[in-house]
């Protein structure tokens, strides 16, 4: 038996020497495609990786980049979710790029304009959403609804700056609140907001905007985005206490305001009030400071729905949608203070 084996062995090498060139056309033709894959499977051609790089010189190499495990999204590389692709293995700790950045941009705040239960009910089985519910029952809990990494139908059509959509890239909280009534001169009176259940917005907010760095710039009432639809959280949401409390969004600063205000007034603010070039110069303010408006020169239902807008987020002592000299002054201090970059 063992002879053989021999034999067989020694002709199979005499052959394998003699027919070394038949040998390589063997190889270079395969009979089939399946064969060559089966072939390449068994040899991986094994080319040495590249050397971990896990400092880039960057403080964004390791803020940017997400990882479930701890919970933050800031503190390490790696991708939270991964492809499991047949066969193969992807691997997430060679090579993230410092080329990146969050889809979280925005943070959008609304009123649910119903009380507590009604609130989660359509929060949840309806077609709208948000992230984050925040109730107003007296307790501790904050409602989570959507993951930070899925996208919500909380904005709809809407659009800041040079974004749109904005549902692609913010965090919607929906704050339990019932919103309006409208008295008999047709004035809409809104519902006052609870100190404890702003202190819980402002405790979510400001842990999702230091997570993503969202600029003070993006962090919007669902009326800015969609001014000409939509009414909150309204006037009474304490943006200022927000601002002065939490340094949390916008806010003008005092003497800019005075100084505008000081301007206006010592030019006959009325009397140019319906003068195209000046309705035009109000437009272009709004647009620069963010809203989508068209500059049409009128005094038309979207301008005056933006400025209303406009007041219920920055002078809510008086939303009547009149661009009056107060709220001229306070929109020329904020498109200072915040320029388009
Ligand atoms: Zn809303």
């Amino acid at each position: 038996m063992r002879k053989t084996l021999y034999i067989i062995g020694l002709s199979t090498v005499v052959f394998s020497c003699t027919s070394q060139q038949n040998a390589k056309k063997r190889q270079y033709i395969p009979k089939t495609p399946s064969i060559q894959q089966k072939a390449t499977a068994q040899t991986p051609a094994e080319k040495p990786k590249p050397k971990i790089t896990s400092d880039h010189g960057v403080e964004f190499f390791t803020t940017n980049i997400a990882d479930i495990t701890k919970n933050d999204n800031t503190a390490s590389y790696g991708s939270i979710v991964s492809a499991k692709p047949a066969g193969y293995k992807v691997v997430k700790d060679y090579f993230p790029a410092i080329a990146q950045n969050f889809r979280q941009r925005y943070l959008i705040l609304h009123y649910t304009a119903l009380p507590d239960d009604k609130s989660i009910t359509v929060l949840t089985q309806q077609a709208v959403s948000a992230h984050y519910l925040v109730n107003n029952t007296g307790d501790n809990q904050i409602y989570q609804l959507v993951d930070e990494n899925k996208r919500a139908y909380h904005a709809g059509v809407s659009a800041w700056r040079a974004d749109k959509n904005l549902n692609d890239t913010s965090i919607g909280i929906e704050i339990v609140n019932t919103g309006y009534t409208t008295d008999a001169s047709g004035k809409r009176i809104f519902a006052p907001f609870d100190d404890a259940q702003i202190k819980k917005v402002a405790a979510l907010v400001k842990d999702i905007v230091n997570r993503y760095q969202i600029p003070a710039t993006n962090i919007l009432a669902h009326s800015d985005i969609a001014p000409t639809r939509k009414q909150d959280p309204g006037p009474l949401f304490p943006w200022k206490k927000l601002y002065d409390e939490y340094q949390i969004g916008m806010w003008y600063d005092e003497a800019q305001k005075q100084s505008y205000y000081d301007l206006a007034t010592s030019t006959d603010f009325q009397l140019q009030y319906n003068d195209p070039t000046f309705i035009f110069n109000v437009q272009t303010q709004l647009q620069k400071f963010g809203y989508a408006l068209d500059l049409s020169g009128k005094w038309d239902d979207a301008t005056k729905k933006t400025i209303e807008a406009f007041q219920y987020h920055f002078r809510p002592q008086n939303y009547d949608g009149i661009m009056d000299a107060e709220t001229f002054a306070i929109l020329q201090a904020l498109v200072l203070k915040y320029p388009l970059k």
